[in-house]
């Protein structure tokens, strides 16, 4: 098969890549390497099977013209992290949304199955202890950019559902809940890789507010399988799905079990939210997915325990930092 991955460079695109090259397939990354990364591919930069177009999904001459002959698509790319979403709003909804637009339309011509990358922030706040795909989106107010980015994606998934039962395109779409893994970057927020970053350097890990947000952490690797898992799948009952962990654990228990595994020594360092994101920014207290319709369409699901994936995490950045 002939495979598509826009964001391929990025830090899930990159094993997205890897997972399909391994299966046998022909891969097309399209990426404009923003917060996409060119060493997310440097294991596979010379494989005869993988294109890298460096490019922007926001040009459609470029979309029409890396669609030409794929069979699948995974569409990857995307403005994302809360930090830097928040920061620019147009930017996210212009990037988010018309090329979303376009890859659809390109897809119905072209008969490609699509995959829509979406994420556990199309909830926004929901106050329910699980989450399941057909529950209510709880959004803040516009005045905080926040909501800009799990709003742009619901308006993709609003497009995707519609572009299925208009034309019967074939789409499959996955709400990511905080994936981790080896070659993330702390960069953009997310916590794992900053929190361990900051252990091995001997810097104590700085947890925002009081720590008693809870999320949970699902490995890269197994998200990774679920995605393809349901891409591969011929009649499916439902097009939605959470993919991640539902094995939760708040900031606070998450900084010290870092700290345990790196350097006992360190203590744990509180800020208040304004300090990191700004005035206007509204945090998600809890986020947990319902993981049953993924289990019951595929048999699995991720397992991989926190710790399992902490150690994951800690023995690559230590190789990254040269230790
Ligand atoms: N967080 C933290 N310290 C950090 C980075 C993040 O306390 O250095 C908190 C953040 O406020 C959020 C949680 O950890 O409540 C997860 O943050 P991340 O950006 O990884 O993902 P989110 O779930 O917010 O999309």
């Amino acid at each position: 098969m002939k495979c598509l991955i826009t964001g391929g460079a990025g830090f899930i695109g990159g094993y997205v890549t890897e997972y399909l090259l391994n299966e046998g397939h022909e891969v097309t990354i399209l990426d404009n390497l923003s917060t996409g990364r060119a060493s997310n591919l440097d294991h596979l930069k010379d494989h005869p099977k993988l294109t890298i177009r460096v490019g922007s999904i926001t040009d459609p001459v470029l979309l029409s013209e890396v669609m030409a002959g794929q069979d699948e698509v995974y569409h990857l790319a995307a403005a994302v992290g809360v930090k830097l979403v928040a920061e620019d709003p147009v930017r996210t909804i212009e990037t988010n949304i018309y090329p979303t637009e376009l890859l659809l339309r390109l897809a119905v011509q072209g008969g490609q199955k699509f995959f829509l990358a979406s994420t556990s922030e199309a909830y926004g706040k929901n106050e329910k202890d699980r989450w399941v795909e057909d529950d209510d989106l709880h959004f803040g107010p516009t005045s905080k950019p926040r909501w800009a980015y799990g709003c742009s994606k619901a308006i993709d998934e609003f497009l995707a559902l519609a572009y299925h039962q208009k034309f019967g395109l074939p789409v499959v779409i996955g709400r990511f809940f905080n994936v981790v893994g080896p070659r993330q970057v702390g960069n953009y927020g997310m916590v794992i890789p900053r929190f361990v970053e900051a252990a091995l350097q001997g810097t104590a890990p700085t947890v925002y507010d009081d720590g008693e947000q809870v999320r949970c952490f699902a490995h890269v690797s197994e998200v990774v399988k679920c995605v393809v898992g349901l891409m591969r799948q011929d009649n499916l009952e439902h097009r939605l799905f959470n993919i991640g962990s539902d094995a939760p654990i708040s900031i606070r228990e998450l900084a010290e079990r870092v700290i345990a595994l790196v350097d006992p020594s360190l203590k744990i360092q509180y800020v208040p939210y304004k300090d990191y994101y700004g005035h206007d920014f509204e945090d998600v207290r809890r986020r947990v997915p319902d993981t049953t319709r993924l289990y019951e369409t595929l048999g699995f699901k991720p397992e991989m325990t926190l710790d399992e994936i902490l150690k994951d995490t800690i023995e690559s950045k230590k190789k990254e930092l040269g230790r």
